[in-house]
């Protein structure tokens, strides 16, 4: 490409759920109908997607930030209700993660009361021992332990009493973001193999051979081929980074398992139950093979559907297994390519950061999207500076689940609490936390995916205690006079939702009878 060309054509290899949701990303911030409007920038997206190769494929929890995705691309609530077995989620709750007994906590997708202006968690410290930390600060707990709906009947599509993600059957998923694609919004679908990657004399993407279609040329490549990443690591050789040395799980087992009677509650969380080698959530296992084997993995997560669903369900249970190696590429966007979901790395499912990880890659492409090839490098380097700095902060925030256990009672426990396994990022920053609470200040950017609210609800939820200066700072003396008034007001705010809100499976049942009034 010529350095002024310009960026009209996209080109995206992949049609799981990481492809999908860019073309839509991309196409609801552009004009990609063929037709003028105003000065939004005229581009062609292509999605070319492999008939053999099947998508990752496993249910699904999204964080909050998929509704305003969904929103924009004009994508009904109903409709993703009604066609993808979706159900709302409010955060995730621990199960067996501090002890190993029948310990539980939360964290819900709602920070804690007046988070802008107050820290509560240095006041909260001194009636510990009396209410839970996510109790006295959010009402979101009470909803989560009660398996409440966040909304009512009457609330409309996409607005919400507490806020909410879905649990969704990804392949259901892929298929209603598919329709809507091409039916609204311009995206050329083909069903093709990419089998051979032509290049340009500059080195970047020309076009694809396919066995079927032909060539297809573009300007940019997306790449959402999953792990095997085609375009990124087969033929740019882009190295993946491991990072196994401080998370160990690289293996799921993912079962099926139907509700027994139509009328079974349905979790308002992810509910995580912490294993010898690693935890159960409701669709599968995930473990470190390096602690445990198959056998015994799939012994421990049949003998958790017969607790918790019924013995006939672990029965006719089938489990498949998912192998993955935890780490990212070394760079994601090189040249005219860029990775997006899998393709860019994949960590494990705990507190469910990949797709959110889509949503924000694509909505960077979208945003930024070069004017021409010689602005595509500042951007793809400003994508690179970004997105590692986002890997690493998931690593942190996944490690801290690990290292504030208490469990002792295998290698898997012991080795994850290791000082050698843990970032020198995170030991630094629970040393900080044993003396101050985490707050506004120790996140670097106001774009962080988990910032200081989240550390905190972890932190406190697994038992971790900061010792408060008898001094207390200024900022700590005015909370104190503010913070008894404002954990009354959380008390009354739960009561008011625990006294209207639904059970998330009548409102469940009743979306999908009725539907949900659109704003
Ligand atoms: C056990 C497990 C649990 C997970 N849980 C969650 C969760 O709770 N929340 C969350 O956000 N994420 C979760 N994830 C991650 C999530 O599943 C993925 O990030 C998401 O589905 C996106 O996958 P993908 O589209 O990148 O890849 P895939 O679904 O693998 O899609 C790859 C696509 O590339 C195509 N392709 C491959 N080769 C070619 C070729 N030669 N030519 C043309 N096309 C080709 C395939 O046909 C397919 O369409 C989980 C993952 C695992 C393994």
């Amino acid at each position: 490409m010529t350095p002024n060309q310009k960026i009209n054509s996209i080109v995206i290899v992949g049609g799981g759920t990481a492809g999908w949701l860019t073309a839509g990303i991309i196409a609801a911030e552009h004009n990609t109908n063929g037709t003028e409007i105003n000065d939004l920038v005229d581009v062609q997206i292509t999605l070319v997607e492999s008939p053999d190769v099947p998508t990752i494929g496993v249910g699904e929890g999204t964080w909050p930030s998929m509704k305003s995705t969904l929103q924009k691309m004009g994508i009904s609530e109903t409709d993703l209700i009604q066609e993808c077995d979706a159900s709302f989620k409010q955060g995730t709750l621990f199960n067996g993660w501090k002890t190993g007994g029948n310990d539980a906590y939360t964290h819900p997708f709602t920070p804690p009361h007046s988070y802008a202006s107050t820290n509560l968690a240095p006041q909260w410290q001194k009636f510990r021992n009396e209410v839970s930390f996510a109790d006295a600060v959010s009402s979101q707990n009470a909803l989560m332990f009660q398996g409440l709906a966040p909304k009512q009947i009457s609330t409309p599509e996409y607005a919400f009493n507490a806020n909410y993600g879905y649990h969704l059957d990804a392949g259901k998923f892929a298929e209603l973001l598919r329709k809507h694609c091409v039916e609204k919004l311009g995206i050329t679908h083909l069903k093709a193999n990419v089998i051979a990657i032509n290049s340009s004399t500059d080195g970047d993407i020309e076009s694809l051979k396919t066995d079927t279609v032909g060539h297809i040329a573009g300007d940019l490549f997306v790449d959402c081929s999953g792990s095997k990443a085609l375009l990124l690591g087969e033929h740019f050789d882009i190295p993946f980074c491991s990072k196994s040395q401080f998370l160990f799980n690289d293996t799921a087992l993912a079962s099926q398992v139907p509700y027994t009677n139509s009328d079974d509650p349905i979790a308002s969380s992810t509910l995580s139950t912490a294993q010898t080698s690693g935890w159960i959530w409701d669709i599968g296992h995930v473990y470190s093979s390096a602690h445990t084997t198959e056998e015994r993995a799939s012994e421990e997560l049949l003998a958790y559907i017969k607790t918790t669903v019924s013995a006939e369900a672990a029965l006719s249970t089938s489990i498949r297994k998912v192998a993955f190696n935890p780490g990212h590429r070394a760079k994601f966007w090189h040249k005219n390519c860029v990775a997006v979901g899998m393709s860019a790395g994949f960590i494990e499912p705990l507190e469910a950061s990949a797709l959110v990880l889509v949503e924000l890659s694509a909505a960077m492409i979208a945003e930024q999207l070069p004017a021409n090839r010689q602005v595509m490098d500042l951007v793809a380097k400003r994508f690179n500076n970004k997105f590692l700095y986002r890997w690493d902060r998931i690593i942190d925030f996944l490690k801290l689940h690990y290292i504030l256990s208490q469990r002792q009672d295998s290698d898997y426990w012991k080795d994850n609490s290791a000082a050698s396994s843990v970032p020198e990022s995170l030991s630094e920053l629970v040393d900080l936390w044993r003396w101050q609470s985490p707050w506004h200040r120790d996140t670097g950017h106001i774009d962080e995916m988990f910032p200081s609210a989240s550390f905190q609800y972890v932190l406190y939820g697994m038992g971790f205690v900061t010792q408060q200066s008898p001094l207390g700072s200024r900022t700590d003396r005015d909370a104190a006079k503010v913070a008894i008034k404002l954990f009354e007001e959380n008390a009354n705010i739960t009561q008011r939702w625990l006294d209207i809100l639904p059970s998330n499976r009548e409102l469940i049942d009743k979306i999908n009878t009725f539907g949900l009034q659109k704003i």
